[in-house]
């Protein structure tokens, strides 16, 4: 059987009452035992409704599915799993033209819609025709409990596909990217043996389920350890201050930078100075640990987050295509300020020089990263051609991320190549720099930079600010007077646009080819 099971298995029989999944919407608690009967009578379900043979299975045909983040994703999920299936989970929040791309284009043998979204079942039994759909009945704690089903899944070998999860789409259009069981198991347990997770732990559950971060290392992660993924419907910051504030009773915490600024927002504006402020500081400060990644961790929220909490964030660095390659340290002093760490256990990174491909070694030099390792994904689904220019010859996966190191290794991520490194009079500008200093000023509350093309320098340095509500109009002279002693003068911007709102997709990211468009075209 596959990892996955065989672990959720023995934590079933070593505490037959210890509770895997914990559904915030449904308000109810489903222990391993009780998961791994859903999901075995839900794969049978599966396989009956396509009239397949249970020793054949689905043999790697894809199964897309629409579930609210809460237990039935996960039955869900490991039933499609137990059955033989690529999982495609879709997201919960995508309009329904973009859920029909991911539709079409995984070519699913069938659609699992939850109960919760019958209202798309018509526009899109419109939009992808053939392909059957079939609804799920909502699961409920069980009265009594139930028997570890013997689980035979020994047609299931580790190199056979698990998963398409769709990039973000912060560059380009989405691209599905395929992991094997092997992958997938390889970088949850990279995680488990970096961060030390462990059966004790309970994990506040706030992201979406359709990226890696959220199914890898909040879910995944969590349940190869034995510990209690606490799933909440969507990110709310009043939820999260009040599960905090309740000293001890969750461990975990992982989201992407917007989610922290959200949360010390709202201590600032409904918390602080109230009575609920000490508890919510002593019950933040007991979490044995905080995880940001996705995008690059702002200093100023790190600090505020701090200074509330107590807490360090640990940043770390991945993508959907390699899981996670880089973190910080478990130890609070291998936590430094803008950078992501070191390689994880059982991953190989390395940095290249662009063009030549020549492996650079020198403290701060600057290359592309490029990672191997079993953790590394087989291919972007039916894109051969991208596939084959994204890896090297002897097989590294180039991730058009560009990085530099100190002397003890540890990484710092300068941004995307296609970007985030602006060429601006012949010198060679980071973007993520500019922001991450552009950030410390109170006035400024988000920060866009981007290069735009310029006759005389190639590239200009354009900012695209949100203020902080409440702050005088900012103008480009001030900000370049306050710039020049946080930064080298041709790194300071020339171009300033103040926007009511910076848009981003579902993991907070900003798409900033469009940034360009809209404001520079
Ligand atoms: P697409 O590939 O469709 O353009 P995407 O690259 O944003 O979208 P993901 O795979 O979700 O899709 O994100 C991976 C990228 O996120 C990385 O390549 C990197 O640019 C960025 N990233 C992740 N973690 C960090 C971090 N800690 N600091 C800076 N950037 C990060
Ligand atoms: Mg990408």
């Amino acid at each position: 059987p596959l990892p996955l099971f065989l672990e959720a298995k023995s934590h079933a029989t070593t505490d037959p009452s210890k509770i895997a999944v914990i559904d915030r919407t449904k308000n109810e608690s489903f222990t391993y035992t009780q998961l791994l009967a859903d999901v075995s009578a839900l794969k049978k379900q599966i396989l009956d409704y396509l009239n397949i043979d249970s020793t054949a299975g689905l043999d790697e045909q894809r199964v897309a599915f629409l579930a609210p983040a809460g237990y039935d994703y996960v039955v869900i999920q490991w039933a499609i799993w137990a059955a033989g299936g690529v999982c495609v989970p879709l997201c919960t929040t995508h309009p329904t033209k973009e859920l029909l791309y991911t539709m079409s284009d995984s070519d699913p043998s069938l659609i699992i819609l939850h109960p919760s979204f019958q209202k798309l079942e018509t526009p899109l039994r419109e939009g992808v025709a053939k392909v059957p759909f079939m609804t799920v009945s909502p699961f409920t704690e069980s009265r009594t409990t139930p028997r570890i089903p013997p689980f035979n899944t020994t047609a299931l070998p580790l190199s056979k596909r698990a998963l398409i999860i769709y990039t973000s789409g912060t560059t380009s259009r989405p691209k599905g990217c395929i992991t094997t069981h092997e992958n997938i198991t390889f970088q949850a347990r990279s995680l488990v043996d970096a961060w030390k997770y462990s059966p004790s732990d309970h994990l506040i559950h706030v992201l979406p389920l359709h990226h890696i971060h959220g199914i890898i290392n909040g879910l995944t992660a969590t349940l190869l350890a034995g510990g209690t993924v606490e799933m909440h419907p969507k990110f709310d910051p009043k939820a999260v201050w009040d599960r905090w504030s309740d000293k001890g009773s969750s461990t975990l915490f992982m989201a992407v930078p917007t989610v922290y600024s959200r949360l010390v927002d709202y201590f600032d504006v409904k918390i602080r100075s109230t009575d609920a402020e000490a508890a919510a500081r002593a019950g933040s400060n007991a979490l044995r640990l905080v995880v940001s990644g996705s995008a690059a961790l702002p200093t100023p929220i790190k600090q505020k987050f701090a200074e509330i909490t107590g807490q360090t964030l640990l940043e770390r660095y991945g993508m959907t295509e390699i899981g996670m390659a880089l973190s910080c340290g478990l130890e609070t002093d291998k936590r430094i300020d803008g950078s992501v760490g070191w390689p994880l256990p059982g991953v190989k990174v390395r940095l290249t020089e662009k063009g030549s491909g020549r492996v650079v070694q020198g403290v701060d030099e600057e290359g592309m990263i490029e990672v191997r390792g079993n953790n590394v994904f087989k291919e972007y689904w039916r894109l051969p051609e991208v596939t084959a220019k994204e890896f090297t010859e002897d097989g590294w996966f180039k991730t058009g991320d560009v990085a530099k190191r100190d002397q003890t290794g540890a990484y710092f991520i300068q941004g995307r190549e296609s970007v985030d490194l602006i060429k601006s009079g012949g010198y060679k500008i980071s973007a993520l720099e500019v922001e991450r200093k552009m950030l410390v000023f109170e006035d400024i509350s988000e920060v866009v930079v981007v290069g735009v093309a310029d006759q005389e320098w190639g590239q200009r340095v354009a900012a695209i600010v949100k203020q902080r509500h409440g702050t005088a109009p900012l103008e480009l002279k001030q900000l370049r007077t306050q710039l020049k002693e946080e930064m080298a003068p041709y790194k300071i911007p020339t171009v300033l646009r103040i926007v009511d709102s910076i848009e981003r997709n579902a993991m907070g990211k900003v798409n900033k080819k469009d940034i360009v468009k809209k404001y520079f075209a």
